[in-house]
């Protein structure tokens, strides 16, 4: 089987403030380090338990943070953006199970470590219908148009609370606990590549065992996107099918997960080129 593994960063144990998740922070390079070797712990794992190949996407940021050397040789890396499906890319039928590591919790959280959705900046909530949607939920529709189930996912405890909530049969790593935004108590680097390692094969083997489904949700995928001032939702509102809700509002009805996500970073790309 073919595995993909789905990077970010916010979620890492050890993480909690974006010193070390911004390019230009102190204590970046230490940090990409610590979300590499976690990464490469979920990759152990899945050869582990009998992957073929691993496919590993850097999904945080400008997707250039993964010290390639630290990794599996035997794993492949997509690195750099943009990328169409972003977090997700690559994630095609060929894959039998996608795993999620360093995630963290969708945008207004609470005791979520640097919770956020896609574009933190921009973005204030994020929801499809009346539900809120964290890049979980998002990435598991795209892994799920082609047929993909999520086996895994790793990151602070309320990242895994809302996996499970959302997903339902899905394997989580807790590796922190969120006590606010920018505090958690975590376990240790090595301990935290130990369970994740552990998780990701438990989740391969349930995946070649037939035990895990794709995340489907019926379409239309009715987003909205609640900006943070009414300029973004301006610039987002130049979207050929986008409605404006509100002051600070946009919906889009999507008619799959491709056009969904597309729609999300036309969005905030445009929002984003609004700041001051
Ligand atoms: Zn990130």
């Amino acid at each position: 089987m073919q595995v993909y593994v789905s990077v970010d960063m916010e979620g890492i144990a050890g993480i909690v403030h974006v010193d070390q998740t911004r390019r230009t922070g102190a204590d970046y390079e230490r940090a990409r380090r610590w979300m590499t070797l976690e990464a490469n712990a979920a990759v152990l794992g899945a050869f582990d338990a009998g992957a073929t190949a691993v496919l590993v996407n850097d999904a945080h940021g400008d997707m250039r943070n993964l010290v390639l050397e630290d990794l599996d040789p035997r794993a492949e890396i997509l690195s750099g953006s943009l990328k169409p499906r972003s977090m997700v890319e690559g994630a095609s039928g060929a894959f039998g199970v996608a795993l999620f590591v360093g995630y963290h919790a969708g945008a207004g959280s609470r005791a979520g470590v640097l919770d956020h959705t896609y574009y933190g900046r921009v973005v204030a909530r994020l929801r499809l219908g009346d539900r809120d949607v964290n890049e979980t939920g998002l990435n598991a529709i795209v892994c799920g148009m082609d047929g993909v189930p999520v086996g895994l996912v790793t990151g602070d405890s309320t990242t895994c609370a809302q996996a499970r909530a959302l997903l339902g049969d899905v394997v989580t790593v807790p590796v922190k606990d969120a006590i606010t935004r920018y505090a958690a108590r975590s376990l240790s680097p090595e301990t935290a590549r130990a369970r994740v390692r552990a998780g990701a094969a438990h989740a391969v083997r349930r995946a070649t065992a037939g035990e895990l489904k794709p995340y489907r949700p019926t379409p239309p995928h009715a987003l909205e996107i609640d900006f943070v001032n009414s300029a973004c939702a301006d610039a987002a509102e130049l979207v050929p099918g986008t409605r404006r809700v509100s002051g600070t509002a946009t919906r889009y009805d999507a008619p799959d997960g491709d056009t969904l996500l597309r729609v999300i970073q036309a969005w905030t790309i445009l929002a984003g080129s609004t700041m001051v």
